[in-house]
């Protein structure tokens, strides 16, 4: 897959795109990032990229000039591909969205800076406009890298485990189970005794409440679009009956904490 990035701070990308999984995608071929500087299309003596905003008030506005011959220049005019431009008011980066990008070849991404990008960049030269979550950054560079990594490891290959996507938090609908790994017992704290049974079919069980519980507790919004069973749904109303009943008694308890990783969750 190949992303054009286009931005007016491409060393920003390099370091983190050379390590660990990323940059060996890249080796491998799975993964194509080109960095595109919007100021090397600046036309004047001074390399200009940006101007006051019409109409007055503060800060810079990104010029519409440099960003259009920039992408039409490398993609094409129009653009044969996606572009997509890394914004606050753009619509909400998702595991769903990242599963949607990565079925595309080939995507471009704009990052902005200062208050942002010309509103006719935004009209006729963006087909899909992006946040990363309700704050606002300096610049769309570490949003650019959020799609890229959360797209690259979704592509085939990319992952040693091809199946780790798939059993990751929101792609079947609930947060991940607990992990845990050696030693056995840290400072008196015990990995729980099923995952050490060996037994598959009780740790698939195991976490699978526990990814639940969790789901229950700390995301309960992703509860209306998760595949569950009949027995998942009445355990769930089972919990809702016990808070209910424990905010009845005590109105001042706390939220439901997961349960000790040595009981089961419905214990
Ligand atoms: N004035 C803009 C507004 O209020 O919507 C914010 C501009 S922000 C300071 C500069 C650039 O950072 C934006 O053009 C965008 O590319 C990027 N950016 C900041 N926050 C972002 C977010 N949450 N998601 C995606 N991009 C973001």
């Amino acid at each position: 897959m190949r992303f054009d990035v286009f931005t007016l701070f491409p060393e920003v990308f390099e370091p983190y795109l050379d390590l660990s999984i990323l940059a060996r995608a890249r080796q491998k071929g799975l993964l194509e990032v080109r960095l595109h500087n919007i100021r090397d299309w600046a036309t004047d003596r001074h390399k200009t990229v940006d101007d006051e905003p019409y109409g007055g008030g503060g800060g810079m506005v990104m010029k519409p000039e440099p960003i259009f011959a920039a992408v039409e220049d490398v993609l094409g005019r129009p653009p044969q591909v996606p572009v997509i431009l890394l914004t606050p008011q753009g619509r909400p980066f998702t595991q769903a969205v990242a599963w949607e990008l990565a079925q595309h070849p080939h995507l471009a991404l704009i990052a902005g800076r200062y208050e942002g990008v010309d509103e006719r960049v935004r009209q006729h030269l963006v087909t899909d406009e992006i946040s990363i979550g309700d704050f606002v950054l300096t610049g769309g560079e570490l949003p650019a890298l959020v799609v890229i990594d959360a797209v690259a490891r979704l592509l085939p290959g990319v992952l040693g485990d091809p199946d780790a996507p798939r059993k990751d938090s929101f792609s079947h609908g609930l947060l991940e189970h607990p992990h845990y790994t050696r030693p056995a017992e840290y400072r008196g704290w015990r990995v729980p005794d099923v995952l050490l049974s060996g037994h598959h079919a009780e740790i698939a069980r195991w976490r699978r409440r526990m990814a639940l519980r969790r789901t229950w507790e700390r995301r309960p919004d992703l509860l209306a679009h998760a595949d569950l069973s009949d027995e998942e749904r009445a355990l769930l109303a089972q919990w809702e009956a016990e808070a209910r009943a424990a905010t009845a008694a005590d109105p001042d308890a706390p939220r439901p904490e997961d349960p000790s990783p040595h009981q089961e969750p419905d214990a």
